[in-house]
């Protein structure tokens, strides 16, 4: 997370109070407050939902204080239960900080475009990606105020931090694999040069070692492989396949799905044969014709590779 004071700017301005007023009380005063979520809850349409750090539940309560006094028998929270009992509506923050920490709870408060996520230390952090897409908040006009209650720090993220897979570098080549996959029907005098990129682990005769001809991925793409993007449902296309070498004596299988829409790749790890993979999912004039032997091109089948 970025460092709490390079963003303090931004803190003040989702607060929308004044860097006069910020410097009166300490930073730690206002990131030891669990006040700060309840300035959300002035507003009409703002919503708070607990999230359970460990099963991924979800549920909506808008008044999260009056929620946990109320459901003191549920299991959810067992842990805190005893506590809650000895506790009434005006202990707001000991009622929050106490089902953050003994029952593994986040509390997420949206206003719009603004969500403030308390938890209980990194390890009580729930991961909160499938929320902020059921939500829509994986955006980057979305200001997101982690506040961390067991150290009294809080930081600031923006919303589309929170998007699944990872975010492709500036330079990768998206606009060429795109319309190389738009022309994936159409041969093309380029189709036997090497994708950029690409790192397989086979090499096919007259390419680099480990890079990948378009011709083969072509082949793949007509097979009409769309699995949905976990951000968007938007189709993904291949643009890795293949097993290079991890180690001395290991290769892992590498293949990387790429969303043209959210601009996010995608590591699959539901192949676990790459050399299965190979025979089933490519033409049989574009398979590999060798395997990478560390640096070495051999035959593929031969020294067991495939
Ligand atoms: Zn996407």
């Amino acid at each position: 997370m970025r460092d709490f004071h390079q963003t303090t700017d931004a803190m003040l301005e989702f607060l929308s109070i004044s860097r006069r007023e910020f410097f009166r009380s300490t930073v730690t005063a206002l990131a030891s407050s669990v006040c700060l979520p309840w300035l959300l809850r002035w507003k009409p349409d703002s919503s708070s939902w607990f999230l359970h750090a460990d099963t991924g539940a979800i549920w909506r309560a808008d008044d999260p204080v009056r929620w946990c006094l109320d459901n003191t028998g549920h299991p959810v929270l067992d842990r805190a239960a005893d506590g809650l009992r000895k506790l009434t509506s005006v202990d707001n923050d000991r009622i929050i900080r106490l089902v953050t920490r003994r029952c593994r709870l986040n509390l997420i408060e949206i206003a719009p475009s603004r969500v403030v996520v308390s938890y209980w230390s990194q390890t009580g952090l729930a991961d909160i990606r499938a929320f902020f897409r059921q939500q829509q908040l994986a955006r980057n006009d979305v200001a997101v105020v982690f506040n961390d209650l067991k150290k009294g720090v809080l930081a600031m993220r923006t919303g589309d931090d929170f998007l699944f897979g990872e975010p492709l570098a500036a330079d990768w080549p998206l606009e060429l694999f795109l319309s190389k996959w738009r022309r994936r029907f159409v041969g093309e005098p380029d189709d036997w040069t090497a994708a950029p990129r690409t790192w397989s682990g086979y090499a096919w005769a007259d390419l680099e070692p480990n890079r990948i001809p378009w011709a083969a991925l072509k082949s793949f793409w007509r097979g009409g492989d769309a699995i949905p993007c976990q951000n968007c449902d938007r189709p993904m296309i291949l643009v890795n396949f293949g097993a290079p070498w991890t180690g001395m004596l290991r290769r892992s299988p590498r293949f990387v799905r790429v969303c043209g829409a959210c601009r996010r790749s995608f590591l699959d790890g539901t192949v676990q044969d790459a050399g299965a993979w190979v025979n089933s999912a490519l033409d049989a004039q574009v398979q590999p014709e060798f395997v990478m032997l560390h640096d070495r091109r051999v035959r593929r089948a031969i020294h067991g590779l495939q």
